[in-house]
């Protein structure tokens, strides 16, 4: 037997579904990453609140189907519309980088209430700002999320102190100069407090860093490894 539920979400993915059906994946507050059928939802005529546009914040009432692959949406409403998704294809690929993340890593119907709070405050952000340090921010911490938290304190190996970082992609994480032997990639002291800095301050202070662009590349190749390294199929940037 099916039972109305409502729940606040982000729709992270809009499909087709037949004819005239939407099928929603939304990253929700209650119950993690669901699936959703708004019958009819490509009908002009019956338009439900908001459209489910990608990237909007919605309040949705639908039919809980136990077991089922998706449920039934009965009703929608819009709480916020980010217009400059829409408008800047920047800021639209770097939402949709982040959505990928959440459909490839997060198993369905799993509430993750910090990840989400992460989210919801990124995609703000995001809207308001648009700074990619908001992306490698939201990626270090949710990974960290999951059990895998950069080791920016110690050396991988021996457990000293970390003076200088070498990161290695075979043990996917940093080490010091004397046990790198002769593997990882030379990380730049800087750059490794950016990481310190990207992974512990708050998206709000993360939203006014401006990185240099040679700290943009170390960041991102730091990021290709360690996502590689620990999510079988993590999106790609
Ligand atoms: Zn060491």
């Amino acid at each position: 037997m099916a039972i109305i539920e409502k729940t606040e979400g982000i729709v992270i993915r809009r499909e087709r579904f037949r004819s005239t059906s939407k099928m929603v994946t939304l990253f929700s507050k209650d119950y993690g990453r669901l699936s959703l059928l708004a019958k009819g939802g490509f009908d002009p005529k019956r338009l439900l609140g908001g459209n489910l546009e990608p990237f909007s914040l919605t309040e949705i009432t639908f039919y809980y189907r136990e077991g089922k692959e998706y449920h039934l949406i009965s009703g929608a409403s819009l709480i916020y519309d980010f217009p400059r998704f829409r408008s800047e294809t920047e800021r639209f690929f770097y939402a949709s980088l982040l959505s990928s993340f959440i459909i490839k890593t997060l198993p369905k119907e799993v509430k993750q209430s910090s990840l989400y709070q992460l989210f919801l405050s990124t995609i703000f952000l995001l809207d308001r700002v648009g700074k990619e340090s908001l992306i490698y921010s939201f990626l270090i911490k949710a990974a960290s999320f999951f059990g895998y938290q950069p080791n920016l304190l110690s050396c991988l190996r021996c457990s000293r102190q970390l003076k200088s970082f070498f990161f290695s992609s075979q043990r996917g994480g940093f080490l010091c100069a004397a046990c790198r032997e002769g593997e990882g990639i030379d990380f730049q002291l800087e750059e490794a407090r950016r990481l310190k800095s990207l992974l512990l301050l708050p998206q709000r202070e993360v939203g006014k860093l401006e990185l240099g662009e040679k700290e943009k590349e170390a960041i991102r190749s730091f990021l290709a490894f360690h996502l590689n390294f620990f999510f079988p199929n993590p999106p790609s940037f």
